[in-house]
């Protein structure tokens, strides 16, 4: 998952946007965020756009019992969301094969984050967030492990630990296993489920993310139909990047192949972050992005799919995505 740091959560207009902050291209923006009458207020080249609000998480100031600061163990994404990655290391990082768009260990060497987290830790962390910050739903992802279940004996048990401690919702992300009955263990524990294809042209995942064009695309077919067997319709979504060497048609054919299967396509904009291997790419155009979530939302709307169905996860935050924007 393309967990894009260095931003920040923009509340404006009843939508929520993950919006960087720290990137190079940040400074030709022609929008700005500027104090007002002691509000903040959105201007595009001096023009009053909105006001804006940033969301804030007082459980992050908290810390366990062993002094780990709570902002280690999970955060608050979009308006909403306790977000984590449950193990902050990936089999292929020090490897050839690694996806260039990603900075997981980058988190970690930074001190930022931890490398595993507990089932406990996770629990007493998200009774604190949904008790001080009203937070509705989770997020689990994991890098990929070097054992068969790709990480997903893990995020089960964290899962649990959450499920049991507070009811919430829960989203899990992980890469397609070889053995997809790996994916049943998640049922009754987590409500929805991401299994990230990124780009639907081998080509371009063959330059940009190796590891991923490693895996059959018929594999990433089964491990949807799978998981909407099991979790139903608009509660399995895949990452699909625009702006990593793609055409428009492979986002929006790409799209259809998955949303005809029941699985919600959410599109992101490449967000270049600062460390990672593409932290010098300019992000595609928002008119390119317009164009693409318009398209896409037609084919969701001809499948009977909507952001509003879902139960957990991005796909229902929303913040790293404009797509439900265009869902009328
Ligand atoms: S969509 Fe929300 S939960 Fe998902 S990575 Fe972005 S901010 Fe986090």
């Amino acid at each position: 998952m393309q967990v894009p740091p260095r931003g920040g959560m923009f509340l404006f207009g009843g939508t929520v946007a993950n919006v960087p902050t720290q990137s190079w291209f940040v400074s030709q923006s022609p929008y700005s965020v500027d104090a007002e009458d002691g509000k903040y207020v959105i201007h595009r080249d001096g023009e009053r756009i909105t006001e804006v609000k940033f969301a804030q998480a007082k459980f992050q100031d908290l810390k366990t019992n062993e002094g780990i600061p709570y902002y280690k163990i999970a955060l608050l994404h979009g308006a909403n969301c306790l977000a984590t990655t449950t193990i902050q290391t990936c089999v292929y990082w020090n490897t050839p094969k690694r996806c260039k768009f990603c900075t997981i260990e980058l988190s970690l060497s930074s001190g930022a984050t931890i490398a595993k987290k507990k089932p406990e830790q996770l629990a007493e962390v998200a009774i604190a967030a949904k008790k001080l910050d009203h937070v509705t739903h989770v997020t689990l992802t994991t890098g990929t492990t070097s054992t068969p279940d790709n990480g997903i004996k893990h995020l089960v048990e964290t899962a649990t630990a959450i499920k049991e401690a507070t009811g919430l919702p829960i989203h899990a992300q992980f890469e397609p296993p070889k053995d997809l009955s790996t994916i049943d263990s998640l049922y009754g524990v987590v409500d929805t489920i991401g299994i990230h294809v990124e780009s639907f042209d081998r080509a371009v995942l063959k330059e940009i993310a190796p590891c991923k064009v490693d895996i059959p695309f018929v594999r990433y077919i089964e491990a949807w139909k799978r998981s909407v067997a099991i979790f139903g319709d608009t509660q399995v979504s895949s990452y699909v990047i625009a702006g990593i060497g793609e055409t428009d048609d492979s986002i929006i054919e790409g799209s259809r192949i998955l949303a005809e299967l029941g699985g919600y396509p959410f599109i992101v904009p490449l967000r270049p972050i600062p460390g990672s291997m593409l932290e010098d790419k300019r992000p595609p155009s928002p008119d390119r992005m317009r164009h693409i979530y318009a398209e896409v939302a037609e084919i969701l709307r001809a499948n009977g799919l909507s952001w509003r169905n879902n139960k957990a996860g991005c796909v229902r935050c929303r913040a790293c995505s404009a797509l439900s924007d265009f869902e009328y």
